[in-house]
């Protein structure tokens, strides 16, 4: 894949990088590695000072940065501008609270072990590897860099082939902000190259968020060099709704749940499971706000729906839909790519879904959603748990007893109860099954690139 930023809005190559040679990426891994000697050395509240000084700086290109993820990824131009502060609030988090989550941890009875005293401490790992997509091309770095950089790591960072320019803007954010040159690089490379860099003695672990294909690739080769790997892979995400709840609310928050960054989350709701005794008039409340959607440039501030961001990526939607109509799906609403320029697809609706379509079992990344009708929480959970995927979930009831039943039975790495799944940099974050291992955000996220060091005194 050429390494360029293409416009999904209009199709057009805007511009096009060369990728780094081998002796550039041995140049700047050598950089990151002699960074994180120097970053080791220093303290918590000097990193603190360093990733406030860069979130600053994020802030105060907030109309440039959102103009460029909207360029190079198509998402509306408002949800581009919350996503660039979204990062600077994760940057102050982890510069407010990271010296309390790797604090040392004295073992009450170091006598229980013939010691005079015993503790644990967190210790960077080293240079780390990430591996990004384009959907989140700012936020899914920064969920990464702002933790890992905290607590001492340094990073390198292949991003998605067409988000170059975001890439590179991060390439030299942090050292703007004060931390040693070279904590943060980017290799413009492509995915054949990562396996040589993981490979690299230098590198001691990798974070990927990405397609399936692409976490095994990576986690085969980290396990070969036995280094930690972190996987953020694709979901499909149960969105159960029950006779309880207010269907008001919940439509509404379907359609958000499922058009937000114009349907390519991770973690959208993409499989709405609705309860017999609501399920018409959800389904008539869910179609008609999907239909009122505005869809259109997503430079435009009245728009809700832009391009997808890459034509293979519309192209694939627009296969699964194909797929389940063929099959005798019902559209709800949509169902077409729009007779336009870019890589548009309208927000769509499907019911009448059957095991024999694609798109029971894989992800819908893109603004299309299936309805499910199940007769009680039982059947609504073996078809929540029915894919390979188990990243988030939702789930609307107003019953205490059904709430907790479902907050035990749903497989997957969060349930969010009378709300969509949203990512805080306050609450681990990440899945299991196919969705991936390892958690980012909160304490977890910055203890994962970590040596939990234990130490014991005679
Ligand atoms: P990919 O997983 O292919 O891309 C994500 C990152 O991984 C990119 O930097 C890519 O580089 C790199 N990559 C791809 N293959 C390999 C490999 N074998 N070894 C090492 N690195 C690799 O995502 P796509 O853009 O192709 O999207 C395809 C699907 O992935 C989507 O439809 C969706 O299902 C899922 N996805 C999930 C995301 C999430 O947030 N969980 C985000 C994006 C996609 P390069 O760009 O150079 O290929």
């Amino acid at each position: 894949m050429a390494i360029a930023t293409v416009n999904p809005t209009t199709g057009l190559t805007e511009q096009e990088f060369e990728a780094h040679t081998a002796d550039e990426v041995e140049h700047r891994i050598g950089e990151a590695d002699a960074a994180h000697a120097a970053l080791r050395a220093t303290d918590y509240p000097e990193r603190a000072d360093w990733m406030r000084a860069a979130a600053e700086l994020i802030e105060g290109d907030l109309d440039e940065l959102a103009t460029l993820l909207t360029v190079e990824m198509g998402k509306p131009i408002a949800q581009s501008r919350a996503e660039v502060l979204k990062c600077a609030k994760n940057m102050r988090f982890y510069a407010d609270h990271a010296s309390d989550f790797l604090a040392d941890e004295q073992l009450a009875d170091p006598a229980a072990v013939n010691a005079s005293s015993a503790w644990t401490r967190y210790d960077p790992l080293g240079v780390v590897l990430a591996v990004m997509p384009w959907n989140y091309p700012l936020w899914q770095v920064i969920r990464f860099a702002a933790p890992a950089l905290m607590a001492g790591n340094t990073g390198l960072l292949k991003h998605a082939s067409n988000v170059p320019q975001t890439a590179i803007y991060l390439d030299t954010l942090f050292e703007r902000g004060g931390f040693p040159t070279g904590s943060f690089r980017t290799l413009l490379i492509g995915a054949r190259e990562v396996a040589a860099v993981i490979q690299d003695p230098r590198v001691k672990a990798v974070t990927l968020t990405g397609s399936e294909p692409a976490g095994r690739s990576v986690a085969a080769v980290a396990g070969e060099q036995v280094k930690k790997a972190v996987l953020e892979l694709g979901g499909s995400d149960p969105f159960i709704v029950m006779p309880s709840a207010d269907l008001d609310a919940a439509s509404s928050t379907a359609v958000k749940a499922r058009v937000s960054n114009n349907g390519q989350s991770c973690i959208a709701g993409k499989r709405f499971i609705v309860h017999t005794d609501v399920y018409d008039e959800f389904a008539r409340l869910f179609g008609e706000k999907m239909a009122a959607l505005t869809v259109g440039d997503p430079m435009d501030e009245a728009t809700d729906v832009g391009p997808l961001a890459t034509e293979t990526g519309r192209d694939e939607i627009a296969e699964l839909v194909a797929d389940a109509v063929a099959k005798g799906a019902e559209v709800v609403t949509g169902g077409r790519a729009p007779d336009r320029a870019g890589w548009f697809y309208e927000p769509t609706v499907l019911a009448g879904l059957t095991s024999d379509m694609r798109l029971v079992m894989e992800e819908a990344f893109g603004p299309v959603a299936t309805l499910y009708r199940v007769a009680d929480r039982d059947e609504a959970v073996a078809i929540a748990n029915q894919t390979t995927f188990g990243l988030s979930s939702s789930v609307w009831t107003s019953d205490a007893t059904e709430e907790s039943f479902f907050v035990r039975a749903v497989d997957a790495g969060a349930v969010f109860i009378n709300g969509m799944t949203v990512s805080y940099p306050e609450l681990p974050f990440g899945g299991i099954k196919d969705s991936g291992y390892g958690r980012e955000l909160a304490a977890a996220g910055i203890q994962e690139f970590c040596n939990l060091k234990t130490v014991w005194k005679a």
